[in-house]
């Protein structure tokens, strides 16, 4: 694993076109107030806004990137800048609340303490809730002098549109495959038989974001998945009972577990409605995917989906569950899909 780099100069290799973008629009101070830093999980967006917070802040006026000497960059450093906030829901899966808008609102009503620029970073600007995105609009309407606001959204365009309207979007586009694999690489382990391979498959299974593939490898959660898709294959062939995999998947990562199935169900749909394997999210599975199409119906996968999705939502609202019970229902029903009557 290489080193972390200095937190306030902290960049991924990928960020470099966009970085070059807003130090050149810091220079010519024409940074916009309000700024949305769009793009998919795990491309590195609030590092780069952190960067961008710390040039905003320095004190050395002359410069495009922070100094990571003065006053300012060591007070940030040691996560204490008076003049910087950072927002995002309390607990992960919340929203941001009113309240924490409000007191931000308060904090930027007052003379930046370091006499420089204020600058604050909502983190999941997708999780503010109505109201206090409403209580924001105001303060992008009129951010007062020399105050920033980056907004991170990993769909700018699901935004309020009166929260957009005042934003200008900046994209980190999801690097080329060839530089996300060499990062990635660098990153594995180097006890990795075929470092190149296991990097072509985090990087599909998270999407293009090389941070998130990191990730995925950290918790290993790609042989998580191969495990459940060997043991949704045995329930189809009938070489696994429902009963047996339920009883090793009550412990694992559920919440998880339902994201990715519920993804290969609405592949499984799109594939059954068009057969077209084009853009299929899941390209790896196509074979599984295809042979279970053509023995189910569309009215029971759409039912299997249904309780997937719901069972999810039970998960998100911290509903006590038998988490046994519940796979094994889901198991069954899974199971019973290329036993139903595909003529429905
Ligand atoms: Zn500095």
């Amino acid at each position: 694993m290489t080193k972390e780099p200095d937190i306030l100069l902290h960049t991924y290799p990928w960020h470099q076109d966009q970085w070059h973008q807003v130090s050149q629009m810091i220079r010519q101070k024409r940074l916009p107030h309000a700024l949305i830093i769009g793009g998919v999980p795990g491309l590195g967006k609030l590092t780069f806004a952190k960067r961008l917070a710390a040039a905003l802040l320095c004190q050395q006026g002359e410069i495009s990137d922070a100094c990571g000497q003065c006053k300012s960059c060591q007070l940030l450093a040691a996560n204490s800048h008076p003049d910087f906030k950072l927002m995002q829901p309390e607990e992960s899966g919340k929203a941001i609340l009113v309240d924490q808008v409000r007191n931000i609102q308060h904090a930027m009503a007052t003379t930046a303490q370091q006499g420089g620029a204020r600058v604050v970073i909502i983190n999941g600007a997708a999780d503010l809730n109505l109201n206090a995105a409403n209580a924001l609009l105001k303060q992008l309407e009129e951010p007062g002098d020399n105050s920033f606001f980056l907004l991170l959204h990993q769909w700018p365009k699901m935004l309020l549109p009166t929260v957009r309207s005042r934003c200008q979007l900046l994209d980190i586009i999801i690097p080329r495959p060839e530089q996300a694999l060499s990062w990635l690489e660098e990153q594995l382990p180097e006890d990795d038989g075929n470092p190149r391979a296991t990097a072509e498959k985090l990087i599909a299974l998270a999407n293009g974001g090389p941070l998130k593939a990191l990730q995925l490898h950290a918790s290993k959660a790609h042989e998580l998945r191969h495990q459940m898709l060997v043991q949704l294959t045995a329930i189809l062939r009938g070489n696994a009972s429902s009963l047996e995999v339920a009883q090793s998947w009550h412990k694992q990562p559920l919440e998880q577990m339902l994201k990715w199935w519920i993804e290969w169900i609405n592949d499984l749909i799109k594939l059954k409605m068009t057969g077209n394997t084009a853009h299929l999210a899941n390209p790896d599975i196509i074979k599984l995917l295809q042979a279970v199409a053509q023995r189910s119906s569309i009215k029971a996968i759409y039912r299997l989906l249904h309780r997937l999705t719901e069972q999810l939502s039970f998960i998100n609202q911290r509903r006590n569950l038998n988490n046994q019970l519940v796979c094994e229902e889901l198991l069954h029903q899974w199971y019973l899909l290329v036993r139903s009557d595909t003529s429905l």
